[in-house]
This record gives C-alpha cells, structure tokens and sequence, in this order.
C-alpha cells in the first residue's frame, strides 16, 4: 500500500487531506525529508502507516467563547486544542492567544510538539490550543473574563492523566492563573491539569526561565560539540517575550554578549550589550505595564529600527524566539555573509524551509526549535512530577534538571544527525531520534 513512498507522494497525500493549512504542510514537509529516507530503511514503520497516522490528530475540539468587554459588549471568539498524539504520555503543549491563531497554526504547533516532546526523554504526548483572542491592549478584567470563558469549555478536555496545557504566545502567568482558578471552581479539583502555574498554587521554580535557559544550553552544547563556548560571543535575538528575555539573561550569565531584541514594532540595538540591570527593566515593562520595546530604546536612548528585523545585524550567535517564519531565506544569507556561526531557535519554526536550506549549504549550526526550546516542555514535565509528588524542588535543582535533560536531547541529535560529509545535520537527528520512540510505542499498540 506504501510501496511508493517518498517525500513528494506523502506531501501530496497530505495537502489533499488538508487543503490551505500551509503551516501545517511546511512543518510536516520539514519532518518528512528527514523521516521517509529513515522509513524506507526500516520497512516495519511503512508497513504500519506510521507517518500517516502521525500526521493525522487524534481529534480536534473547536469552540465558542463568549466574553463581555469593559464596554458591555458582547464578543465572540473560536477556542481550540488540537489533542494531537497521546502514545507516549498525556497530551501535553501550550495554548496561544493571539489574532492570527487557526487550526493550521495549531496542528504544525502540536505536530512539532510530539517530537520535541518525545526528545525530553520525558513520558509526554502532545497537543496545542489557544484562541483567535487578542490580549494586547485589553484591560485585566476583560482577559480574566476571556480565559474564565475559554475555560469553561476547555475543562472537558483536560486534567493531569489526559491533557495538560501550558502557556504560549499571549499567555503569561497572569492567564493561567485566571485559567487554572476557573478549572479548580468547575472541576472542583485541585490537580496539575495546568502548567506554568504560580508559585503559591503548584507551580515549579525555573518553569517561566526554562525555555530561554534551554535554548541558551543547547547552544552552548552544538558550540561545545564542536570546540567552542559561549564566552565573548556577539548573540541577535528577535523576541522580547518570555522566551527571548530568558534567552538572553542565561547567555549574559554564560558570557556572551546581547545586543538586539525586538517585538512586531521592530527591533532595538544596543552595541554595549544588554545588562542584568536593563534586562529587570525590561522584564517589568513586558510582564507588567505591558509595554512596548521601544519605550526600552527610548529610556536608555538606544537606535530602534521599527518594523524591521534584526539578522541584518553583524553577530557570531543568532536566536530567534518572536514566532514562526520570521527568517527567510534573504535574512539567512545575510547572516552567513556577516559570518553568524550558529542558529538555535528559541520559537516554534521560526526560519522558513528556504533558509533552513541556506543554513545546511553553507554548514553552519542550526538547532531546530523542537530540539533547541524543549527546555520549557521539559520543566512542565518536572511541573507535573513536583504535582504528583507533592514536593517543591530548588530553582538549583530543577535547573540542574534542565541542563541534563538539554544534554540528552543534543545527545540524541548528534546521534542521527551526522551527515558523510561530517556535517551535523541537527534537523535530521531530532527528527529520526523525536521519531523513534514515539513510532515505536504506536507499534507496540498495533493498528487503532
Ligand atoms: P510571548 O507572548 O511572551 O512573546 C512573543 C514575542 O514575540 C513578543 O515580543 C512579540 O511581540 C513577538 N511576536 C509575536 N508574534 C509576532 C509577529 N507576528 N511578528 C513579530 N513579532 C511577534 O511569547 P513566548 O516568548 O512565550 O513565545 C515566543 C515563541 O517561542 C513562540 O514561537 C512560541 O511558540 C515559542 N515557544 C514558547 C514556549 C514557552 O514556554 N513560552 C515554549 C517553546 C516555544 P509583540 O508583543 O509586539 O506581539
């Protein structure tokens, strides 16, 4: 039934069965030109259809959320989580709100996630969900009403041994707070259905940290891999969320120098590098005032470049953490001629196949997203053990955790990932090695 498989066939198959989901294809694509090569190497996986049925949700729940604004206004907004694969472990993946959120963008997030959850090494499926919702410029009270609505729906789904969201794009702690209290009065349980949770109600140390930590480590790992370190080098990061910020305090920390940030406003340059003192600023401007990156620029009378992005700019290091196909191949030639050295992303499929191209002809470092931000899955996993135990660990041990568990995964890639040139090929070696073990527990429960 399979016998002529290849990247091509199997692409078309798929644009057929999900027309116009143009995320969805680019991030299945990405994983098809590692995994059909491996699949037609070991016939057991063809034979069980194995790609296909990964590629296919187990199910997607779409709702209604109804909310009323400050104004007294009634809105209404679509919910989903796309529940996409639980063989290894509960469904387990972030929520996102932000306008440009649809079903395609949520299967490519949860696609993504089942093998950077696998990578982990920790007992985790994967799923993701959010809303069309957007919370920028909405007051407290009307993001409380939105996520108190999402919620009411979202709870028939979810709970600690089925599906366990987390935060994402335009969800902070300050959402699932008013998330997690909505689950906690519905279910009348109080469980670890969430993560990413405060301190006070069952939330770990270093989880808000962990993927920028993470992205940070796993560069230095590619780096160390190939006889080199983190000290002194000239980093751009896109980004000044949680992922960016965290990134580039834990680069700072291992000594490299930050020099760029930037939001959908554009980006800031700071030659000097940015500093522990700059960056508490900042983090108070974006988790709290919720301002924008150039009231930053502004106040410490640094050059903003609005609506542009930062990879023009010279650097041995590039981190792109804002969000999905912010790097195009244009972009990633300019990196390479300026001599950037290595790319390790802190977002989900932030560089777009083009660039990824650019990035393997001219043999540089390139640490995909579903290996290089594992960090904050991987601390929502040591989240949900803390929960089950009933035990609080110290930020040192659980960030010892997370340097372990980033080892393991870079482990894994280089493992798969040699090419005959010499070349590591991080793609390849997180796809076979996300693959593998999350094919051969669909196996092991035979056809269903
Ligand atoms: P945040 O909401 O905290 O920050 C997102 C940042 O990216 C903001 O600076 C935002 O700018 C910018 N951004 C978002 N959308 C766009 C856009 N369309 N164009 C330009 N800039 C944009 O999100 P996170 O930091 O949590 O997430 C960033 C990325 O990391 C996402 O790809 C996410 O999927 C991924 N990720 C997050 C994890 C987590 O633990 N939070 C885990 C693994 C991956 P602005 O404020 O102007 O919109």
């Amino acid at each position: 039934m399979y016998d002529d498989l290849s990247v091509e066939s199997f692409m078309s198959g798929l644009k057929k069965r999900n027309p116009d989901e143009v995320e969805f294809h680019q991030a299945v694509h990405e994983v098809a030109q590692s995994v059909v090569p491996y699949i037609l190497d070991n016939p057991k996986y063809q034979e069980a259809g194995i790609l296909q049925r990964m590629t296919e949700p187990d199910r997607s729940i779409i709702f209604r959320v109804v909310w009323e604004d400050d104004a007294g206004n009634i809105r209404v907004n679509r919910g989903y989580r796309v529940q996409f694969n639980n063989a290894i472990g509960p469904y387990k993946g972030g929520l996102r709100l932000h306008p440009s959120v649809n079903l395609s963008i949520l299967k490519f997030l949860g696609f993504e996630q089942t093998f950077k959850n696998s990578l982990t090494t920790l007992p985790m499926g994967a799923g993701k969900g959010g809303s069309d919702f957007d919370p920028k410029g909405k007051s407290d009270r009307e993001v409380m009403r939105f996520c108190q609505s999402f919620m009411t729906e979202l709870v028939h789904h979810i709970g600690p041994h089925t599906d366990v969201p987390a935060g994402d794009i335009g969800v902070g702690a300050r959402e699932i707070s008013y998330m997690f209290g909505q689950y906690k009065r519905l279910s009348t349980r109080f469980d670890g259905a969430l993560t990413g949770k405060a301190m006070e109600f069952g939330g770990s140390l270093i989880r808000k940290e962990a993927t920028g930590y993470g992205n940070a480590y796993f560069m230095q790992e590619m780096l160390s891999h190939h006889d080199e370190g983190l000290e002194g080098k000239t980093c751009v990061i896109s980004g000044a969320g949680n992922v960016a910020l965290y990134c580039a305090q834990k680069l700072m920390q291992l000594g490299a120098k930050v020099i760029t940030l930037s939001d959908s406003g554009g980006f800031v340059l700071d030659p000097a590098g940015i500093d522990e003192e700059k960056l508490e600023w900042l983090l108070d401007l974006k988790t709290r005032r919720r301002g924008r990156l150039s009231e930053y620029a502004e106040n410490y009378g640094l050059e903003f470049f609005p609506d542009r992005k930062p990879w023009r700019v010279p650097c041995d290091l590039a981190f792109p953490c804002a969000t999905q196909n912010e790097l195009g191949a244009g972009d990633a030639l300019a990196l390479v001629e300026n001599g950037c050295k290595a790319v390790s992303e802190g977002a989900n499929m932030p560089t777009t196949l083009e660039a990824i191209k650019v990035f393997r002809d001219a043999e540089i470092l390139y640490g995909p997203g579903k290996a290089a931000n594992a960090g904050g899955v991987a601390v929502s996993g040591l989240e949900m053990t803390q929960n089950s135990i009933r035990l609080t660990w110290t930020a040192e041990e659980t960030e010892e955790r997370l340097r372990d568990i980033m080892k393991k995964i870079h482990r894994q890639c280089i493992q798969h990932g040699a090419e005959p040139s010499g070349y590591m090929n991080y793609v390849k070696g997180a796809n076979i090695a996300g693959f593998i073990k999350v094919a051969d527990a669909m196996l092991a429960y035979g056809v269903g």
